[in-house]
């Protein structure tokens, strides 16, 4: 019983570290997103992809794109995508 309540606090104050850096980061590094609900398309996706970096996020767009819409992915592709990117 105790050793429980004991792992638990533990575990808080390890997560509590961990939000402690994520905050700190945030600082220096802005939440981009892309929300598909800016670009109206036949299947009315509202599907919004975040990420930390530029290269993360339009890599995951990209995935998003060619799966879910059949977009090819090409060059121009990316830039459209890159285009679509915004900070909060
Ligand atoms: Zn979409």
């Amino acid at each position: 019983m105790y050793d429980t309540l004991d792992n638990a606090s533990y575990l808080s104050e390890a997560m509590n570290e961990k939000i402690g850096m994520i905050a700190i980061r945030e600082v220096d590094m802005a939440r981009m997103f892309v929300d598909c609900r800016d670009y109206p398309s036949e299947m009315n996706c509202t599907i919004a992809i975040s990420a930390d970096t530029k290269k993360e996020l339009l890599e995951a767009a990209v995935q998003h794109a060619t799966s879910v819409h059949g977009h090819q992915d090409s060059p121009e592709l990316r830039r459209e995508l890159a285009k679509m990117i915004k900070t909060q």
